[in-house]
């Protein structure tokens, strides 16, 4: 249920109204608009929700029920788009912010020269996977803990916050003091105890759609973490499963409007891990912008052919600076900087 309060109601009037949610055994969730105030009505009480009741208080416009089973990250609860701040740089506003760098951290120098090469053409986070969720147990694993300490480093460095993979619960803490947004894989978007715990966190979070989850899988599982009181998630479409062998997934553009409407959470797109051969790259990157993008995460190596993990949807320096010079052409046509 939402309780939407007239327009410009005084806040003694949305004081009032919480108190009373409160007092029924439910809890708050405020979207306070410029103009409007919507409280959403969440959790289970044993006293039943009388609209009514709530229709009846000053400054109380009108009682809505939500119709979808994410209610929290729902736009029906929360009209306005939700804006992440990591370390001063903003996902979900205006910008188009791109997270580059490669897909495993695989030294400290490769980590270090990768960094300063995509801040240099623009990005604004960097990427790289120090925990590794690969499909052969004999393949590259990651560095783990000192491949953490080479990220924090490469920061140091640049000033770029660091975006990077959490695989298990248990190793949430440890990765909360090195990185500034916890990646959830797309093998990991229904590990629910993961999601429990980075929702505890606080940490800012990068969702990725399962490679078989439908838009309301994702955003159920959004709603785990955002029912443990963490408010900073992004979304990340990286492609699904179909029947199409030629490219690796099947990126879906429509996931990119529809996730936009449904939510108000920010939409990043992972053109890398869609189509997972590099010449696609710069053109999907630029369709996901022109399709109302937030960000994109691109994989970004000095020298792709011989990177230790996704190796063959990586793309070099050059190819990424002459992405970002594309994206910021669609990005000003539809409005919005890069
Ligand atoms: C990655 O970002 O390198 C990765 C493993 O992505 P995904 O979970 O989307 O496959
Ligand atoms: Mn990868």
């Amino acid at each position: 249920m939402i309780v939407i309060m007239k327009p410009k109601t005084s806040a003694k009037h949305v004081a009032e109204v919480i108190s009373q949610i409160e007092a029924d055994g439910y809890q708050v969730n405020l979207a306070d608009g410029d103009n409007q105030t919507l409280i959403g009505v969440v959790g289970e009480s044993d006293k039943p929700f009388d609209p009514k009741k709530y229709e009846a208080l000053p400054g109380v416009e009108r009682v809505a029920s939500v119709t979808v089973p994410y209610k929290l990250a729902s736009r029906e609860m929360h009209p306005q788009d939700t804006v992440v701040n990591v370390r001063g740089k903003v996902f979900g506003a205006n910008k188009v912010q791109v997270i580059a760098g490669p897909c495993s951290v695989e030294s400290r120098e490769q980590i270090i020269d990768i960094a300063h090469a995509v801040k240099e053409a623009g990005a604004v986070a960097l990427r790289g996977g120090a925990y590794k969720p690969r499909t052969s147990p004999y393949s590259f694993q990651g560095h783990g803990e000192k491949g953490l300490q080479w990220l924090a480093e490469a920061r140091e460095q640049t000033g770029l916050p660091v975006v990077t993979e959490v695989m298990d619960s248990n190793l949430v803490p440890l990765v909360c003091q090195y990185a500034d947004v916890l990646q959830i894989g797309a093998r990991n978007m229904q590990n629910f105890a993961l999601l429990h715990a980075v929702g505890e966190s606080q940490h800012p979070v990068l969702l990725k759609r399962g490679m078989s989850s439908t838009m309301e899988d994702l955003l159920m599982a959004a709603e785990y973490i955002l029912s443990h009181g963490n408010n900073r998630v992004m979304l990340c479409e990286r492609g699904i499963r179909t029947f199409e062998k030629y490219t690796r997934n099947t990126f879906d553009l429509n996931a990119i409007p529809v996730l936009k409407h449904l939510s108000h959470l920010p939409v990043i797109a992972d053109p890398s891990h869609a189509v997972g051969k590099r010449e696609y790259v710069d053109a999907l990157s630029r369709a996901a912008v022109a399709a109302g993008a937030d960000g994109l995460i691109i994989e970004v190596h000095t020298d792709p052919e011989a990177a230790l993990s996704d190796g063959r949807q990586t793309v070099s320096v050059p190819q990424f600076q002459q992405l970002m010079t594309h994206i910021q052409r669609i990005a000003e046509a539809i409005g919005r900087t890069a």
